[in-house]
């Protein structure tokens, strides 16, 4: 979309976002005249969204409303989002561009929660609606157990699993523990989706090489919906006819350069049940300003959440950064991280007995980053518990960066592992 339609775009869903309860005060001087002027408009936070939760976002002049999702996040206070019919096929076109290509000849096998939650709704249309075939195997219920899925997958030849990262390699898992091989004894799976946490590019490598197969990503959220996937070259694009998207410093007035980390902040581009206006998605993004093999000029790597970061000593280290350092090691399949006063700890858990790290590579680490810095091998089991596969499943929800009593009692615990 070129600047001038952009500037429409944002006129006309300004207009119509300020005829719900929450913008009618906070939207002013229209029409923009430029793409700098959205600038003066106040940004929506999270807290905005819990406040206006369940109806102050739903504008006047709303279509009627098809679908329902809340997001509880860490407060437990709900975020109310809607969707009309509209909005959801919009989505479902966006996903559709994904590199995956869904086809008449899926079987596509959705492992995301459906409860509330999105994602697994969305896919499940664009599988639909591309004329394959959806096996709903929800990730929050009993039904569906971590063996129920690799059963499932083998026994249906399902052709894409849908999940996310984390739970592929734990799928992995359960299968290998079965006496299969991920990348030999499912012959039909072709490719897997993955969404809901970042999905770095070392993660990437690691699920390609358990699985065999290529990974693509997408990138969303409850409060705005799908918003960029990766294209067939792997990369992810945005939905630039839905979005209109800053990547701001953190003095949230200036963008970051091409190739700088900054702060995603979005804009839904169309008359949406609940348009969102400068939406602070707390996600850390890179911009990479290069042409892809698809024909775009654009794409996007997410870093993670803001609030996740671990800092010290003006060193950050975000999930990205910590799965650089873990890529390389013999064991890279579950990690957790932390910091005690200046010091990082990586705790990996073990894949075999005989795994290692040798004390040159921690030195090289310190050095690198002018950090002290410690990774500690504990036994298998130690951070996702497999002693039965329903809570591997279940209730093991991703867990990367501990709290510093957290990292205490994991030190405390890796110490008496040691001296057994
Ligand atoms: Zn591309």
């Amino acid at each position: 979309m070129n600047t001038q339609n952009k500037i429409a775009a944002l006129n006309e869903v300004l207009n119509y976002a300020k005829t719900s309860p929450f913008y009618s005060t906070r939207i002013q001087n229209l029409p923009l005249h430029s793409l700098e002027d959205i600038k003066n408009i106040p940004f929506t936070t999270k807290s905005d969204l819990r406040e206006q939760s369940p109806f102050g976002l739903l504008p006047a002049s709303s279509s009627s409303l098809s679908q329902y999702h809340e997001s509880s996040g860490t407060t437990g206070t709900p975020v109310s989002v809607w969707y009309n019919e509209k909005d959801l096929d919009e989505i479902t076109s966006g996903i559709a561009t994904c590199g995956a290509s869904f086809n008449e000849s899926d079987i596509v096998l959705i492992r995301f929660p459906y409860a509330l939650s999105t994602i697994s709704h969305f896919v499940h249309r664009a599988v639909q609606r591309q004329g394959g075939c959806v096996v709903p195997a929800d990730s929050r219920t009993t039904i569906t157990p971590m063996s129920k899925v690799i059963d499932l997958v083998k026994r249906l030849n399902v052709t894409v699993l849908a999940c996310i990262s984390l739970q592929a390699i734990m799928l992995a898992e359960v299968a290998e523990m079965l006496g299969l091989n991920p990348k030999k004894d499912f012959p039909s799976l072709r490719a897997i989706c993955t969404a809901g946490e970042p999905l770095t590019p070392f993660r990437r490598k690691l699920i390609e090489e358990i699985w065999g197969v290529p990974v693509f990503d997408n990138y969303g959220m409850t409060e705005v919906g799908t918003t960029m996937v990766d294209c067939s070259s792997q990369q992810l694009h945005v939905f630039e006819d839905y979005f209109h998207v800053e990547v701001l410093a953190d003095d949230f007035k200036t963008d970051v350069k091409d190739g700088e980390i900054g702060n995603l902040v979005l804009t839904t581009l169309r008359k949406r049940a609940t348009p969102m206006i400068r939406y602070v998605t707390g996600d850390l993004v890179q911009v990479v300003e290069h042409p892809c093999s698809c024909g775009r000029n654009r794409s996007f790597v997410i870093r993670g959440r803001k609030e996740n970061l671990i800092t010290i000593d003006r060193k950050s280290f975000d999930m990205h950064e910590l799965e650089k350092m873990i890529t390389i090691l013999p064991a890279r399949r579950f990690w957790s991280a932390g910091k005690i006063n200046s010091h990082l700890y990586i705790f990996i858990e073990k894949e075999s007995k005989d795994d290692w790290i040798s004390s040159g590579y921690t030195d090289q680490l310190k050095e690198k980053y002018g950090v002290a810095i410690s990774i500690i091998l504990l036994d298998k089991g130690t951070l996702y518990d497999r002693s039965d596969d329903l809570s591997f499943g279940m209730k093991a929800k991703p867990h990367y960066f501990l709290t510093t009593q957290e990292t205490e009692n994991l030190l405390k615990m890796s110490r008496s592992e040691g001296a057994n």
